[in-house]
């Protein structure tokens, strides 16, 4: 598995390729996600700190900022509509979606896989539970590099991110949160480009 430093900073730590990880964010730090190498989805969620049944919502966000995607200086609202992240900065192209539930073992069975498959929704409990929580739901992610084309006529489709290796997008934290972020393990569809990989993070 390549583990290669994938951006400018120093010190980035992995999301090791098909699984998550929670990192607790004081009010007021930046964690840039890095897609280490260009076509990973990372599904992204937010919680408040002191309270796990208030988290990040897409539908709430897409209320406040009356747009498919955030871009720089938007806003992510609770379901409390409370912000909880500002996007900063984003060296993409910019494609992220904020449509798609997280996949989950369901998910892979319409798919046609027999047995287990490694799933966001897992990964996101499992993450928590690391830090002894346990969501009281699976909330949609923010599905960051996740290219996900609306056409004219609202039809959707799944294609590979546009990303390139080492690009990355900087979150502030506007509360004291819980980030967790999943390497996606989708390898039925072509949302990874077929190859799921790590993704590494820095805390700024
Ligand atoms: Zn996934």
């Amino acid at each position: 598995m390549n583990t290669t430093s994938p951006g400018p900073d120093s010190a980035p730590m992995r999301i090791p390729a098909r699984s998550g990880v929670a990192v607790q964010l004081a009010k007021g730090m930046t964690i840039k996600v890095i897609n280490t190498h260009g076509h990973q989805v990372v599904d992204t969620w937010a919680f408040n700190q002191d309270d796990i049944g208030e988290s990040m919502s897409m539908e709430h966000s897409r209320t406040s900022m009356l747009k498919l995607v955030p871009k720089v200086g938007d806003t992510l609202l609770t379901n409390h509509r409370r912000a909880i992240l500002t996007l900063v900065e984003d060296t993409t192209p910019g494609v992220h979606d904020t449509l798609i539930a997280a996949c989950d073992r369901h998910r892979y069975a319409q798919l046609g896989v027999v047995g287990y498959h490694d799933n966001c929704t897992d990964n996101l409990a499992a993450a928590l539970a690391r830090l002894g929580l346990k969501p009281q739901e699976t909330p949609c992610p923010l599905n960051l590099f996740m290219n996900v084309p609306v056409r004219g006529n609202g039809q959707l489709g799944f294609a590979q991110p546009v990303s390139q290796a080492g690009q990355y997008v900087a979150l502030r934290a506007e509360m004291d949160l819980i980030i967790v972020m999943s390497a996606c393990p989708q390898d039925v569809t072509a949302v990874n480009g077929m190859m799921p990989t790590d993704a590494h993070y820095s805390i700024i």
